[in-house]
C-alpha cells in the first residue's frame, strides 16, 4: 500500500515556509487507516511493550488504535492544563512554536516498557519531551513509532538510542 499517496501536502501552513503533511486525507479512508495501524503493529509485534504513550492530538490518532491492535494500554500526553489529576510537566519546542506537555503522575508504573507514538517526527522536540516525561515517571522508553518522518530535520538524533520506525518518509 502506497500510504504516501493518501497524505496531502499543504504549503505555507501553519506559517510561511512550512510544508505541512496533512494526514486527514488518509484517515478518512477506513481501509487505509486500518492498514497503517496494522503495518505499525506488525513491525512492533515481536517487541516487548507494556503501554503506548502518545502526545495530543495526532499522537492519539495513531497511538490509541495501535494500542488496541496490540492489546495494551494507551496513555495520553497532553498540553498543560488539560489532565484532571496530579501531573508532571516539561517545556517543549515545536517545528513552529512552543508549549508544555504534561502526564499524570500515576500514568506509568516504574519499570514499564513504553512505546511513544505520534503521526509525524519532525525536529524530534515533541518526542524528546515525551521521552523525558516518561523517564521522570520511571518508565523505560523502548521505541517510537510514526506514520511520517521528515528525514532532513534529523529528529532521530534527538531521541537517543531507541528503536524508531516510520512508514512514510519525506
Ligand atoms: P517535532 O516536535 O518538531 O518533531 O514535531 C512533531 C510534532 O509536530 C508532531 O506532534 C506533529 O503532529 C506536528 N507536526 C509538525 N510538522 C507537521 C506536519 O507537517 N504535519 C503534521 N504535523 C506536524
Amino acid at each position: 500500500m502506497n500510504f504516501k499517496s493518501y497524505i496531502r501536502v499543504i504549503e505555507d501552513f501553519p506559517q510561511p515556509g512550512i510544508s505541512f503533511k496533512d494526514i486527514t486525507t488518509l484517515l478518512q479512508d477506513g481501509t487505509v487507516y486500518k492498514q497503517v495501524i496494522q503495518e505499525l503493529a506488525r513491525q512492533l509485534r515481536d517487541k516487548e511493550i507494556d503501554v503506548i504513550a502518545g502526545p495530543e492530538a495526532r499522537g492519539f490518532v495513531i497511538g490509541a488504535p495501535l494500542a488496541v491492535e496490540l492489546g495494551i494500554g494507551f496513555i495520553p500526553i497532553r498540553k498543560s492544563g488539560k489532565l484532571p489529576g496530579e501531573t508532571i510537566e516539561a517545556d517543549y519546542a515545536l517545528e513552529y512554536g512552543k508549549d508544555k506537555l504534561a502526564m499524570h503522575k500515576d500514568a506509568i508504573k516504574p519499570g514499564q516498557k513504553v512505546l511513544i507514538a505520534d503521526d509525524l517526527l519532525a525536529t524530534g522536540g515533541t518526542i524528546a519531551t515525551s521521552i523525558n516525561l516518561v523517564k521522570q515517571l520511571g518508565g523505560e522508553v523502548v521505541g517510537a513509532a510514526f506514520l511520517i518522518e521528515l528525514d532532513e530535520l534529523n529528529g532521530r538524533e534527538k531521541l537517543g538510542n531507541i528503536d524508531i520506525i516510520s512508514l512514510v518518509q519525506y
